[in-house]
């Protein structure tokens, strides 16, 4: 299924661009390729759901077009349309499979095997690893030879929600750029047509610390139906109509970061007062406070690009959400 932020991303791809506010770096990339002065080693780095992986993926089909013009991938070559349909032979992409949370080293080996033959396309090789920090230490090992001595023409794609847990060895070979939380003037005009209006937009933002992507990931799981379903389920935990654990079925499907999010607005809205639930006694908020607290906590890992397992993180939540605000 077509999402809206796969959409929005595909069309930042066929244009060849990075997205709006990462325009700077990108010019700062382009120049120092012009420049013959780009590293072999480009280590992005930044939090998740800031674009980093369109952002790597523009680069590589610049890298690999034939006939750049004007700091962007031509859009029309034999090597943009391979790009674009994710077959070109001499771009390869490293990321863990499936339910893995690592990048296996026998799947980095036979990458490195490859680009020891000559180029297929237009003589440049990209190999994108993301996120960079699950490759365990032997797949880094493996890889510091290749980063000291690249072959002519390759270049390595770090990319990384949180490069201290890469080895110093990798970090020290690679020059590293990094993508900040963008200025919300650079986003909305991007974002407001995508999530229904200027307003849902910033309140996205503010949820999602100024990320765009995560903004976006929120609004398109955040349909006002699945809204109401979530809200009546959680009503439903507290009032004993549904187990935490019928709960955790209905959540099926929705990424971590939104219930979270949607957990923390709930928690708000009860402590806030603007729920029934709970009474004048402050002394009764406390659990729904250390609740929130932790919520913030989890929200901070997750935004950071940690992946804990899912199923079980959501079961431990609808249990506290219940003893927290449960009556
Ligand atoms: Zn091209």
């Amino acid at each position: 299924m077509a999402t809206r932020e796969t959409v929005a991303i595909g069309e930042a791809r066929r244009m060849q661009l990075a997205l709006p506010w990462q325009a700077s770096l990108w010019q700062q990339i382009v120049t120092q390729h012009d420049s013959g002065r780009l590293p072999h080693g480009v280590l992005l780095v930044g939090d998740a759901g800031l674009g980093k992986r369109c952002f790597a993926e523009a680069l590589s089909q610049f890298l690999l077009c034939q006939y750049p013009d004007s700091g962007a991938a031509c859009g029309k070559c034999k090597a943009c349309e391979l790009c674009m349909s994710g077959t070109h032979p001499d771009l390869y992409t490293l990321s863990p499979q499936e339910k893995s949370v690592v990048i296996k080293i026998d799947d980095l080996r036979a990458v490195l095997q490859s680009i020891q033959q000559t180029a297929q396309i237009s003589g440049a090789r990209v190999i994108m690893i993301e996120p960079a920090e699950s490759m365990n230490l032997s797949s880094a090992n493996a890889l510091l030879k290749h980063l000291e001595e690249p072959g002519a023409d390759t270049y390595f794609l770090l990319v990384s929600h949180r490069p201290g847990a890469l080895p110093a060895t990798v970090r020290s070979r690679c020059q590293r750029y990094t993508l900040g939380t963008p200025a919300q003037e650079e986003v909305i005009p991007w974002l407001a047509p995508l999530c229904g209006g200027k307003t849902a937009a910033v309140d996205l933002l503010r949820l999602t610390r100024g990320r765009p992507l995560a903004a976006l990931a929120i609004a398109e799981q955040g349909g006002a139906e699945t809204e109401q379903v979530l809200l009546e389920g959680f009503d439903k935990l507290l009032t004993g109509d549904i187990t935490p654990s019928q709960l955790v079925g209905l959540l099926k499907g929705r990424s971590l970061e939104s219930v979270v999010i949607r957990m923390l607005q709930y928690v708000e809205a009860h402590v806030s007062g603007s729920l029934p639930q709970i009474d004048g006694d402050p002394s009764k908020h406390a659990p729904a406070l250390q609740f929130y607290s932790r919520l913030e906590q989890l929200h901070r890992r997750v935004s950071g690009g940690q992946n804990p397992n899912a199923t079980l993180t959501l079961e431990d939540l609808s249990i506290s959400l219940k003893e927290a605000l449960g009556r």
